[in-house]
């Protein structure tokens, strides 16, 4: 059986080329999955119901389970999805008050070898990439279950997009061509892998990169995330610095803040001057509780503090919102609760 979702308009029309149907069809068939999310081929109403009968013997719209769903009071959806062989991953959605913008946040692989401290998907440890049509796969089920078009694509959910850098930059193609959504809105997040962010400076194809720093100094990097040790923190500037000029972009650089461990005014005087000579924007995450870790939430003065210190050096500096709190919507945290959870 062909999964349809996913599938290029070209790959569509090999389909229909087989059933000897035009490729007019192949367009309908096209905008059913990717404008209309329909949940199944006999929704596709302007086909014929034999021509749909015969689609049906070959091909079918999804083969993903939406596992667990669960939506927050402030609007956040998240969803735990399970692939045919078993593995799952949590895919969510965002809501922003007063904006159009609904954002899905999109997993890059089951499991991240990259293995930081304070991640609960990094304590899975890698288990497999997901291919293009999977990660595509995950916003298709968004669509289809909230009737919904989803028009921001973060690559934020489980896994190291950069260490599956071909599958992520096949389905940026696909939600840049198919759903239309403009690469300006598809935001990458990496730990730092510095071929992959010298492969997107590259190819410059103009979606957000943001940085997952998370420390002000080489010694509190190494604490919370091994891969500073392969890619220090001098070096990942070099990267930025080349990636900033290839493309033009100013990228966003993330920083979660832990009580006394880096949210102090040392830090926040050190970041700045790490930060200077970037062009860049500021997101700080205050951490989500993770069993295990021993790091703790910031207090809202100190993140305060961090953000105003951070602001004279003239830097945009946003502070995350805490979305979907009540349904653990924060990075890896869901997946990492399944088996616990009561079917
Ligand atoms: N692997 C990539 C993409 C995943 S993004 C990366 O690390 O950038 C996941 C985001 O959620 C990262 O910015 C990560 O630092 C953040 N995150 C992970 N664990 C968190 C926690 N316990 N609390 C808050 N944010 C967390
Ligand atoms: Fe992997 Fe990102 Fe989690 Fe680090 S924060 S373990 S890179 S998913």
């Amino acid at each position: 059986m062909q999964v349809l979702s996913g599938l290029s308009l070209a790959e569509i029309e090999e389909i229909t080329d087989k059933l000897n149907a035009s490729k007019y069809r192949a367009r309908q068939i096209h905008n059913w999955i990717y404008l209309k999310s329909v949940n199944s081929i006999d929704e596709m109403t302007d086909l014929s119901v034999k021509f749909r009968e015969e689609l049906k013997k070959t091909a079918i719209v999804s083969d993903i389970k939406v596992k667990i769903k669960q939506m927050s009071l402030d609007g956040t959806i998240k969803y735990l999805l399970e692939f045919p062989d078993g593995e799952c991953v949590e895919t969510v959605l965002m809501r922003f008050d007063n904006r159009a913008n609904l954002t899905a946040c999109v997993s890059s692989q089951v499991g991240c070898a990259v293995n930081c401290s304070f991640c609960a998907t990094g304590k899975r440890g890698f288990i497999r990439n997901l291919t293009y049509k999977e990660i595509v796969e995950q916003v298709l089920t968004i669509q289809r279950d909230t009737g919904l078009k989803v028009t921001n694509i973060v690559f934020m959910g489980q896994g190291e997009p950069l260490l599956n850098l071909d599958n992520v930059l096949k389905a940026m193609k696909i939600f840049n061509e198919n759903f239309q959504i403009g690469a300006r809105r598809i935001t990458v997040s990496t730990s730092g892998i510095l071929s992959g962010i010298d492969k997107l400076a590259d190819i410059d194809m103009q979606s957000t990169l943001a940085i997952s720093l998370h420390a002000p100094n080489h010694e509190i990097r190494r604490k919370l995330m091994q891969i500073e040790n392969k890619y220090p923190m001098n070096e990942l500037k070099s990267a930025l610095k080349n990636y900033i000029q290839k493309t033009g972009r100013r990228i966003t650089v993330e920083y979660l803040l832990i009580k006394d461990l880096n949210d102090t005014i040392d830090s926040a005087v050190q970041l700045a001057e790490y930060l200077d000579d970037l062009k860049c924007n500021i997101n700080l995450i205050p951490y989500n509780s993770v069993n295990e870790t021993g790091y703790q939430k910031p207090s809202k003065n100190s993140i305060m503090r961090f953000k105003s210190l951070l602001e004279q050096s003239g830097k945009k500096v946003t502070v995350r919102l805490e979305r979907g709190a009540d349904i653990d919507a924060a990075c890896g945290q869901l997946s990492g609760k399944a088996d616990k959870l009561p079917m």
